[in-house]
């Protein structure tokens, strides 16, 4: 029997219950993996309150490490005893075990311990895709980076300073923009006390940014756009604040011919060869201490309701991992 998250029916923290299952085997092209972290992100919410659907009862949680205890036949990834991690489907991740795709999985370096490993992979590819493939930043470049205090933007902090990119952070408070600063924030706009629009364009002389990466959705998207210079790239990734509402295209000609983009994470991670060159980049860049991942909340698999309470009220700052 295996400890894992359950849900019944979509809605608050309450519907998150811990029961007991029966784990199999791993089937063929799986591999069963005993984990010992695992990583909380905000689409974990999305899905437990059906903004995302899923078919229920179901589990929850896109993203772990831990170590392989046995393989399903014709498996070539990966061996029992490697030390590996994941991010994406099937969902279920808030499980002391569970069986994978062993395509998913990614031999971890000696390096990097189950706790970073846990909270970097779903945060820190994003990152990697973000910068290196939706935009090809390069050095020079402004972008706008939205919540750059959580889990997504501590990693994007440090990695935009290491592309020579200016970053120009929002956060929800001050302790939060001191936190994005000391991670390489250019500039950071508490955007619960500043106009982030008008801060923006001051900060860039009245030309704008280059691209706009909102994660927050209905309540940043329209002040976002009018952050772009022309040409310049929306890139709408995520929905804290609600999704984003309909919206006319000829906005974006009024505001000089803006691109909109609205990337998922499995959609660049579609084949085992992304997948590796992606987590390469991570992995590097992670073992060399050029990026450092910043777990700053760590509770019991049983106490994962407070974790998705803090994660929504915005208390939490950083990654967040469960510990089964
Ligand atoms: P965070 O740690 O960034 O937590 C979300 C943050 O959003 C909060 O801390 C808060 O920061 C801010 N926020 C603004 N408005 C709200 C609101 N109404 N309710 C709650 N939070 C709000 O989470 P993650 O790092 O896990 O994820 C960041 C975002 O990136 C999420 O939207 C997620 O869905 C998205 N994402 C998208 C991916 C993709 O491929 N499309 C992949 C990974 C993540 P503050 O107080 O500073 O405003």
């Amino acid at each position: 029997m295996t400890k894992v998250i359950r849900i019944n029916r979509v809605g608050g923290p309450e519907v998150m219950e811990l029961v007991d299952v029966e784990l199999g085997p791993p089937g063929p092209g799986e591999a069963q993996v005993r984990q010992h972290a695992i990583g909380i992100n905000f689409i974990d919410v999305y899905f437990r309150t059906g903004l995302y659907p899923q078919p229920l009862p179901g589990g929850l949680g896109m993203e772990g490490a831990g170590v392989v205890e046995a393989i399903g036949e014709g498996v070539t990834e990966v061996k029992v005893g490697d030390r590996v991690a994941y991010a994406g489907r099937p969902i279920g991740a808030y499980a002391e075990a569970r069986n994978m795709p062993a395509s998913q999985l990614l031999v971890l370096p000696d390096n990097v311990d189950f706790d970073t490993a846990a909270a970097m992979m779903l945060q820190g590819l994003t990152v990697q895709y973000l910068f290196h493939r939706t935009v090809p930043l390069k050095a020079g470049d402004t972008i706008l980076f939205h919540a750059a205090a959580g889990g997504v933007g501590l990693i994007a902090c440090q990695w935009a300073k290491l592309l020579g990119v200016t970053l120009i952070g929002t956060v929800g408070s001050d302790e939060k923009a001191e936190l994005a600063t000391r991670n390489g924030a250019h500039h950071v706009i508490n955007y619960n006390k500043e106009n982030f629009t008008t801060r923006v364009r001051e900060i860039t002389g009245g030309k704008g940014v280059t691209a706009v990466y909102d994660s927050i959705g209905k309540d940043t998207f329209i002040g976002s756009l009018d952050c772009l210079r022309p040409l310049g790239t929306m890139v709408s990734f995520g929905n804290a604040s609600g999704p984003v509402d309909p919206f006319s295209l000829s906005e974006l000609a009024n505001r000089g011919s803006l691109f909109v983009t609205r990337p998922s994470l499995m959609a660049y991670m579609s084949t085992r060869a992304e997948l590796e060159t992606a987590a390469k980049s991570l992995f590097g860049v992670v073992a060399s201490g050029e990026v450092k991942i910043d777990v700053r909340q760590r509770y019991a698999l049983a106490d994962v309701g407070r974790a998705h309470t803090e994660l929504e009220a915005r208390k939490t700052t950083g990654s967040s991992i469960l510990l089964p």
